[in-house]
């Protein structure tokens, strides 16, 4: 992307953020090697370790060096912009508005936050053990206070915009709540209605499935989609997820169960769904603030598109159904729509991460409004149990035992910040169905396409319309580049009632 009237400035901003994104990419690498082979009593050093890495990132990036050197180069990036290229005038804004946040926030505040999270992750633990809410209520005070503290270092019509910005940049408390309430309208009812008709069996994922098998298969499947190992790995580890150390060096990591079929196997695809949105991205942005997704919601559309919309249909079977057959004796005598069923089936849960496809958005809007009104100081956190356990009662009709199985469940609020943890996962899931039905419109029957193992068209036209912009475009640009509207709720509430009503 350079040329031979390339200012200095220019190439000092690219080395400036290399080195950043390098050591972002050693600490990340330090962070998987945690999760998946560091030995059990090696954690305290690469604590130490990730620390110095994440440190060290830090200052490079907030450097006054980088902030000139971004003015230095603004009539360069206009030139080039007038002459077709956008790239350095869209990697002076994305970086700009990096900066921006990574300097309004005073080195002491980030400090004594960081010292917070490590209290109250230790006190989680033990109050989630303990089932006592009680016992960690007066540090999650404290993050309510930091939470806010933080926020007032932006310009912002709510106090949670700029936290949720901070994950899903552009979006605030009205545009979401704007998708999100009528969202709950719609699926309280829904999810009455399918909880009505007889529970399906899932007696057919459960028997012996060694890992090894259950890995090989979906090392398969995920190398179909798309998914390059020669720049990527797939891996254990207690909690999937996807990480980068560079876009030539993409890796998941999964978990899974040799008693029962299906975590390890979605638990791959959902975190290849993120890898691919990474692994093609335009690789002239690797070491810049443009190597990255858009947004956690944009991100988490692809993991759930992929995990979904593709990997639990049944047109995506009529092509592997047979082939996990001929891999795994157990399934031998279950049928394909036995095995469909199961894996689609709705069961109301207590606990989010087991949720299933229709009931999930419910827990996310549960939390969603929950933290709000604790940020407006509407709700104490004394009264976040009473609270949390009436919207059990009331959106799934269920009775929450004890603080363990309620609102002690999750690691969000009690490892960071209150306010924009969660709505990218719903976010996620509403952009994926209007991806899927615009990629749907242009290219024809995908289903046919699935049931004959090809892959390829959908993942070429995510590339083209989203992957390969990187964090070039904010979210809500991302949505309207690739559908030509803004977010809807339509093709999610036609896809769900498709799949679950009637
Ligand atoms: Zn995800």
């Amino acid at each position: 992307m350079q040329n031979t009237t390339t200012p200095p400035a220019w190439n000092e901003l690219l080395e400036r953020l290399s080195e950043v994104a390098d050591l972002r990419g050693a600490g990340a690498l330090a962070h998987w090697d945690q999760a998946t082979l560091l030995p059990s009593g090696s954690a305290s050093g690469r604590g130490r370790m990730l620390g110095t890495l994440s440190k060290l990132a830090h200052e490079r990036f907030i450097n006054p060096r980088v902030g000139e050197v971004l003015n230095l180069n603004e009539d360069f990036a206009r030139q080039e912009q007038i002459q077709g290229n956008e790239f350095p005038s869209r990697l002076l804004a994305t970086t700009r508005r990096d900066y921006d946040k990574a300097t309004r926030v005073p080195s002491e505040f980030e400090a004594r936050f960081a010292s917070h999270c490590a209290q109250i992750y230790s006190k989680w633990e033990e109050a989630r053990g303990e089932s006592n809410f009680g016992k960690v209520a007066p540090l999650l005070e404290k993050t309510l206070d930091l939470s806010r503290e933080l926020a007032s270092f932006f310009p912002h019509k709510h106090i949670a915009d700029p936290l949720i910005d901070s994950s899903d940049a552009g979006e605030t408390v009205e545009s979401v709540r704007a998708v999100f309430t009528p969202l709950r309208e719609a699926l309280v009812p829904l999810v009455r209605e399918v909880i009505q008709k007889p529970l399906a069996s899932d007696a057919v994922l459960r028997g012996h499935f060694p890992l090894q098998e259950q890995g090989a298969f979906a090392t398969q499947v995920i190398q179909s989609i798309g998914y390059d190992f020669s720049r990527g790995r797939m891996d254990f580890s207690a909690h999937p997820f996807m990480t980068k150390f560079a876009l030539d060096d993409v890796r998941i990591t999964i978990r899974g169960d040799e008693r029962e079929w299906g975590e390890l196997f979605f638990s791959a695809l959902h975190e290849a769904g993120h890898a691919l949105y990474e692994q093609n991205i335009d690789p002239h942005f690797d070491g810049t603030p443009l190597a990255e997704g858009a947004s956690s919601g944009v991100h988490e559309s692809q993991s759930r598109l992929w995990e979904n919309l593709v990997g639990r249909s049944p047109a995506f079977w009529d092509f592997y159904f047979p082939r996990a057959q001929s891999t795994f004796p157990a399934l031998q005598n279950a049928s394909q729509d036995e095995f469909l069923k199961a894996i689609n089936r709705v069961k109301r849960s207590l606990i989010r991460t087991d949720a299933d496809e229709l009931t999930y958005n419910l827990h996310v809007l549960i939390r969603f409004d929950l933290e709000l009104e604790m940020l407006e100081g509407k709700l104490a956190v004394r009264d976040l149990p009473d609270a949390w356990n009436a919207r059990y009662q009331s959106d799934l009709g269920l009775d929450v035992p004890d603080d363990a199985r309620g609102c002690l469940q999750d690691v969000h609020w009690f490892s960071g910040l209150i306010g924009g943890a969660f709505q990218g996962y719903t976010l996620g899931n509403i952009l994926a169905a209007q991806l899927f039905e615009t990629a749907q419109r242009e290219l024809g029957d995908l289903n046919a396409q699935f049931a004959r193992g090809e892959f390829a068209p959908l993942r070429e036209w995510l590339t083209q319309h989203v992957y390969r912009f990187g964090a070039t475009m904010l979210p809500h640009q991302v949505v309207v580049q690739a559908t030509g509207r803004a977010l809807e709720l339509g093709p999610y509430l036609g896809y769900l009632k498709g799949k679950f009503g009637g």
